[in-house]
C-alpha cells in the first residue's frame, strides 16, 4: 500500500467540506512526507467532544538533537519539556492545537516524547467547524500546512537558532545540576536545600510564578546552615541546608514562614530557569502534611495519635467518612509515614491545634487519660529518633516545640537567621515542671497502615476515574477531593492519577498491599514510562508523572476504598 503523503492529507481535508463533522472520521490515519509523520490518533465525534488527538513523529536523525543531550533519561526529559515549552510559547501554534498543560515545574511528560530514536509532540487539536459541519480547507491548512510548519519551528534542532542552541543546552545542564543536588542532600543529612539569592514569594495567591524581583526579598543563608555544592556543570551553589532532625520555624505573621514551607514543599520538583525556586530543591520523598477536616479515612493505624476514643473504636483500624481536623491529619501523618517520606513539612496556619499542643494547664483540666490524643509534640522526637522521619515545623505561635529542636531558624523580614541556642536557653528557663512530664511514649510508629490489602475490585467504576482540573477525580459518583494534597501541581498529574486508579484496581489481588501495589506501578513507569498508564493508545493524551506519595493519597481519599 502506497504511504499516505501530507498533500493527501491536504485534499483528503479539502474534500471533507461541508461534509457532516462526523465525516472527519475518515481522516484517521498516518501522513506522512520529508522526514515528518502527521498521525490522526483519534478523531472527535462533534465539536462540542473532548478536541482530536494528533501526533507529529520525527526520527531522531530528522529532529537532529545533539546525542550528547538525550544519552540519559534527565536529558530526555529536559529536552521533551525544552520542545514543549517551545510549542506552548510558538507564536504560530494555531489556537485551537494543545500541547498540555505546562507550569513552573519541569516533569516527565508525555506531551513530548524523546527517546533515542525519535522526538513525538501528542497535541490535542479542535477540528473545524460551522455549526456541524466540516470547514474542509480551513482544516487541510491547519493539518497540512499549519502542524508542519510547527513541526519545523519547534521540534528541529537544526532549524534552532544559536539563541535556542544555547538555551536547549542550559535547559539539560540546569535539570542536570538540579538532580545530582537533589542525590547529594542524603548524604550530607539535609531534607532541603534553598539557594542564595532564591525568589521565594508568588506573584499572586492564585500564581506560581514568581513575584517581581523589585518588590521581593531575595533568599539569604545564615552563615551557620550555609552549604555549598560542585555540580555536574561545573556550577557551584551555595545557600541554607536544612538538617534532618527537629527543625522549627519561628518568627513574626507576615515574615516570610509560610512561603519558606511552602517552597520546600515545592521543592521535590525541579523548577524552570527564571522561576526563583531553581536551587530550592527538597528530597524526592519530603511529604507536606495538614489538617483536613471532612475526609474520609480507611482503616488507617492512628494510634500512635489517637486512643480511647469515647465510642471505644479501635484507631488501629479507624475509618470514618468525616473526619474532625486532629484525625485528619493524625491520619495524614500516619500516611505519610507509610508512603515512605523522609520529612514531614507542617505549616501552624494549616494545622489542628489540639493535634499540635497541648499545654499544662489544659493537662491539670482535662487529665491525660480522659484525652483522646496524643499531641504531635510528644510524638515528633520518636518519630526522629525511632524511624528516622524528620520534621520541618513552622511554630510561630507557641514555645512548645523549642526544646526539642535540632534546629530553629528564625524568619525576620524574610531573612533567615539561626536561633537554636537561644531558643533552647529561652525554653530551659521558662519551662513549667509539668510541661517536662511528656505522656509515655510508644517509641515507634506501628504499620497496620502499611499492611493495608486492598480488595479486588475495590477502585473499579463502571466508567473509568475521571480527573476534573487540579484536584478532584470522579469515580462514578463519589468524588475524591484532593485539594488538601499540596504537592500536586499539574492537572495532567492528576490525570496520570486518575489512570493509576485504574491500574490498581485491575491489579489488586486481594493480597497485596495498597503501598505494594504503589511501588510496583511506580517501577513499572520507571521502567516503561507513562505509557503504561495509558495501555493500547499511541496517543496517551496529556499525563505528567505524579509521585506514588500522591497516587496513594488519592486512594485513601476515595470514599468507597474496600480493603481485604
Ligand atoms: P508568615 O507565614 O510568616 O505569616 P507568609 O509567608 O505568609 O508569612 O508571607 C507574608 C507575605 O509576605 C505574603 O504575601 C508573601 O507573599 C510575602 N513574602 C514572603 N516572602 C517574601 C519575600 N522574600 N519578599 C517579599 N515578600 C515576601
Ligand atoms: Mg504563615
Amino acid at each position: 500500500m502506497a504511504r499516505n503523503t501530507l498533500s493527501d492529507l491536504f485534499s483528503r481535508t479539502k474534500s471533507l467540506d461541508g461534509a457532516g463533522y462526523g465525516a472527519y472520521k475518515k481522516l484517521k490515519g498516518a501522513y506522512s512526507e520529508s522526514g515528518l509523520t502527521v498521525s490522526i490518533d483519534r478523531v472527535q465525534a462533534d465539536p462540542y467532544a473532548s478536541p482530536s488527538k494528533v501526533r507529529l513523529i520525527l526520527p531522531m536523525k530528522v529532529a537532529s538533537i545533539p546525542q550528547h543531550l538525550v544519552d540519559d533519561a534527565t536529558g530526555r526529559v529536559a529536552v521533551a519539556d525544552f520542545l514543549a515549552r517551545r510549542i506552548q510559547a510558538d507564536p504560530n501554534r494555531p489556537r485551537n492545537v494543545h500541547v498540555g498543560d505546562i507550569g513552573q515545574q519541569v516533569l516527565e511528560r508525555t506531551h513530548v516524547l524523546v527517546t533515542p530514536d525519535r522526538v513525538e509532540a501528542r497535541l490535542l487539536v479542535g477540528l473545524p467547524a460551522k455549526g456541524r459541519r466540516i470547514l474542509g480547507r480551513q482544516a487541510a491548512h491547519l493539518l497540512a500546512d499549519d502542524l508542519p510548519n510547527l513541526s519545523d519551528d519547534c521540534l528541529r534542532h537544526d532549524r534552532f537558532d544559536p539563541a535556542d542552541v544555547q538555551a536547549l543546552e542550559d535547559h539539560v545542564a540546569l535539570l542536570r545540576d538540579q538532580d545530582a543536588l537533589r542525590a547529594q542532600l542524603k548524604s550530607r543529612k539535609l531534607v532541603a536545600f534553598v539557594g542564595n539569592g532564591a525568589i521565594l514569594p508568588r506573584a499572586a495567591g492564585d500564581s506560581d510564578r514568581p513575584l517581581a524581583a523589585n518588590r521581593a526579598t531575595s533568599f539569604e543563608s545564615p552563615e551557620s546552615l550555609s552549604q555549598t555544592f560542585e555540580l555536574p556543570s561545573g556550577r557551584t551553589v551555595t545557600g541554607m541546608g536544612i538538617p534532618e532532625g527537629l527543625t522549627v520555624i519561628v518568627g513574626g505573621g507576615y515574615h516570610g514562614k509560610s512561603t519558606l514551607l511552602r517552597a520546600l514543599e515545592r521543592g521535590i520538583y525541579p523548577h524552570v530557569s527564571g522561576d526563583g525556586r531553581e536551587w530550592v530543591i527538597s528530597r524526592a520523598d519530603v511529604a507536606s502534611v495538614r489538617a483536613e477536616d471532612g475526609r474520609p479515612i480507611t482503616g488507617d493505624d492512628i494510634s500512635p495519635f489517637i486512643t480511647n476514643l469515647p465510642t471505644g473504636t479501635d484507631t488501629s483500624h479507624f475509618s470514618t467518612t468525616n473526619a474532625s481536623g486532629s484525625t485528619s491529619q493524625a491520619a495524614n501523618v500516619v500516611e505519610a509515614h507509610v508512603a515512605g517520606a523522609c520529612a514531614l513539612l507542617i505549616d501552624e496556619d494549616t494545622s489542628a491545634t489540639n493535634f499540635m499542643i497541648r499545654d499544662h494547664l489544659m493537662q491539670r483540666l482535662v487529665p491525660n487519660n480522659k484525652e483522646p490524643i496524643t499531641p504531635f509534640v510528644q510524638r515528633v522526637r520518636s518519630l526522629y529518633d525511632a524511624t528516622s522521619v524528620s520534621t520541618v515545623l513552622i511554630a510561630g505561635g507557641s514555645g512548645a516545640y523549642l526544646r526539642l529542636a535540632d534546629t530553629v531558624i528564625a524568619m525576620d523580614a524574610y531573612r533567615p537567621s539561626e536561633v537554636t541556642a537561644r531558643a533552647h536557653d529561652i525554653a530551659r528557663e521558662g519551662e513549667a515542671p509539668e510541661e517536662t512530664e511528656e505522656a509515655e511514649d510508644t517509641g515507634e510508629f506501628r504499620h497496620a497502615t502499611a499492611r493495608r490489602i486492598l480488595a479486588r475490585g475495590t477502585l473499579s467504576s463502571r466508567k473509568p476515574p475521571k480527573p476534573r482540573g487540579l484536584s478532584t477525580i470522579s469515580v462514578d459518583r463519589s468524588d475524591i477531593d484532593l485539594s488538601a494534597v499540596g504537592q500536586l501541581v499539574a492537572p495532567s498529574q492528576t490525570a496520570a492519577i486518575a489512570a493509576a486508579l485504574a491500574w490498581l484496581s485491575k491489579n489488586a489481588d486481594g493480597q497485596t498491599s495498597l503501598v505494594d501495589l504503589v511501588v510496583r506501578l511506580e517501577r513499572q513507569i520507571t521502567e516503561k514510562g507513562l505509557a503504561v498508564l495509558a495501555p493500547g493508545r499511541d496517543h496517551p493524551g496529556h499525563l505528567s508523572r505524579p509521585r506514588g506519595a500522591e497516587i496513594l493519597a488519592a486512594a485513601n481519599r476515595y470514599r468507597e476504598l474496600k480493603l481485604a
